[in-house]
């Protein structure tokens, strides 16, 4: 296991994590600006923060500091309720596609979608093993379009509370199940984000981590689940804040070869998206050495 304890060489700054500190956007380019002087050399950007400050001077500002992606976020939301949204769903997963390869990302995190319209509080319909199919269809669409840009799709589950609205593939063994229904092959196109703060609970956890091995382990985005979570969105803690074994689920990951970032995911809006956005990155920098 890698000794993150003297550097933080492997630190990826998720940049939801600082998007908006006391009521106020932090623009992209900006945060970029701040990672770049803190020595930090990954980032994983969402779409509405790249929309925001444009694609191409985004891609420009991160040449120029010569950052890596740790991932793009984000692509998915494959549940449908007709021809017309499903096609809505496909060419919008492959604009994101397109905006990954333009920043270079390594790969495309998919957060899957669930029962339509639940996320604004009315859902189209109740079947989840319906929107559970519609999903895996709707990866297997991408996936071609993915093949095409060699741009991986990254599946991430998501914790159980969120099975209604935002993601109804919910552990690693649903997400490695839908891997090898379409990549039997294990080609790389097609794995998984591993976030602890959706899949620290899971009995099986370890069990699916090594029958991710490799090639099927695209992420990793750590923070902490807080006693009490006051927020079901917005109450992650900072590692070392919580009770997930970071460092534990780290070591499991890496015995299976995984060597990339440790991506850090943090929302947070009545602790850390009230102070100083150079603050949190600091305090990223030190958990990061001392927690993660
Ligand atoms: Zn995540």
């Amino acid at each position: 296991m890698r000794d993150f304890s003297q550097d933080h060489r492997w630190l990826s700054i998720n940049t939801a994590t600082v998007r908006r500190q006391r009521g106020v956007d932090w623009p992209l380019l900006d945060i970029l600006d701040a990672c770049a002087a803190r020595g930090i050399r990954a980032v994983s950007p969402w779409r509405d923060q790249v929309a925001a400050a444009g694609l191409a001077a985004t891609a420009q500002t991160i040449a120029a500091h010569g950052l890596e992606l740790s991932g793009y976020c984000r692509g998915g939301m494959f549940t449908y309720t007709d021809a017309a949204s499903r096609q809505a769903v496909r060419d919008d997963n492959r604009r994101a596609l397109d905006e990954a390869c333009t920043l270079g990302a390594p790969c495309l995190v998919l957060v899957v979608g669930a029962l339509p319209g639940a996320l604004a509080g009315r859902a189209a319909y109740k079947d989840i093993a319906g929107a559970r199919a519609q999903v895996a269809e709707g990866i297997a669409a991408l996936l071609d379009d993915a093949r095409e840009r060699r741009m991986p799709l990254a599946i991430e589950p998501l914790h159980p509370m969120y099975a209604a609205d935002r993601a109804c593939i919910n552990t690693l063994e649903q997400a490695l199940d839908v891997c090898d229904a379409l990549d039997a092959a294990r080609s790389g196109a097609l794995g998984i984000a591993v976030d602890l703060y959706h899949v620290w609970w899971d009995p099986k956890l370890a069990q699916q981590i090594e029958r991710a091995g490799r090639a099927r382990l695209l992420a990793f985005h750590v923070c902490d689940w807080l006693t009490p979570t006051t927020d079901l969105l917005e109450d992650r803690g900072m590692m070392g804040d919580g009770v997930i074994e970071i460092a534990k689920i780290r070591a499991l990951v890496e015995a299976q070869g995984y060597a990339g970032y440790s991506e850090v995911e943090i929302f947070s809006a009545a602790n850390w998206w009230q102070r100083d956005g150079g603050e949190v990155l600091d305090t990223c920098i030190a958990r990061h050495r001392s927690c993660v």
